[in-house]
């Protein structure tokens, strides 16, 4: 069976103490789900998220790194400091990176290698925007945004891999795509890594939807056979809410 993963993104929100009280509220938390969880404080906050973490079985991962492994790229963080600081696993592609900071398909492709080279495992996110949705172009986008970012990896890489589709005009809109919608696109979405690397890649393979995911329709979203688990924006800001989608399925 594949793993059920559900991962909260803080993005650019809570302070150290805010941070802290967050965790607290996490590990007051109660687990009923097998799910994987994980939490992506910002880039300040991971090593004191790590030490707080550590022993629980929440895991502490990066929003964002730089492909290069140092130097001159003030301002960046590279895949060896995250490791250093205790940081496993790695957010790439958000679509608020890909529209704000211009990350393309071939910029991803050379963090993926940097990633998957400092044995790293990503969650490698993509999704369509609105308008390539009322065009019914929807499939298109994504094929190429994965084959993109991804096809020149073996299948091997992809045990380190997990998806996560987001259409753009769900992300903190409050709109959610249907369950429906998710379950097409995430079958799609495995077809088109089987026909590359074969049903058993395919199948191992986790996706994850994101994209106004909530307490009121995580467990019908997740209930798809397709949709592996989620990547959660705002509600992952209360620990209640994160909680109640973890315990979803
Ligand atoms: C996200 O940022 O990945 C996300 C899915 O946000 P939200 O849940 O707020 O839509």
């Amino acid at each position: 069976m594949r793993q059920q993963i559900v991962a909260g993104n803080w993005k650019m929100n809570n302070d150290l103490s805010q941070t802290e009280s967050l965790i607290t509220d996490l590990k007051n938390a109660k687990k009923t789900s097998k799910a994987e969880v994980m939490v992506a404080p910002t880039f300040t906050n991971l090593y004191k998220a790590f030490e707080a973490l550590t022993g629980t079985d929440i895991e502490v991962i990066a929003q964002n790194m730089h492909f290069a492994e140092n130097g001159a790229y003030t301002g960046e963080i590279s895949a060896s400091m995250l490791k250093s600081v205790g940081v496993k696993t790695v957010i790439l592609g958000h679509s608020e990176r890909r529209e704000y900071f211009n990350e393309t398909d071939e910029s991803l492709a050379k963090k993926v290698d940097a990633a998957l080279a400092n044995d790293m495992r990503i969650i490698f996110c993509f999704g369509e925007v609105l308008a390539d949705r009322k065009s019914g172009n929807h499939e298109s986008v994504v094929e190429s945004q994965i084959k993109k970012a991804l096809f020149h990896l073996e299948a091997s890489a992809f045990k380190n891999i997990v998806l996560a589709y987001e259409p753009v005009w769900a992300i903190g809109t409050g709109e959610t795509a249907s369950p429906e919608q998710a379950q097409d696109m995430h079958a799609f979405i495995r077809k088109t890594l089987a026909d590359k690397y074969g049903s058993d890649v395919a199948n191992s393979v986790s996706i994850l939807y994101g994209g106004s995911c909530k307490p009121n329709n995580a467990k019908e979203i997740f209930s798809k056979p397709d949709v592996d688990g989620g990547l959660i924006g705002g509600a992952a800001l209360n620990a209640d809410d994160f909680f109640a989608i973890v315990n979803a399925f």
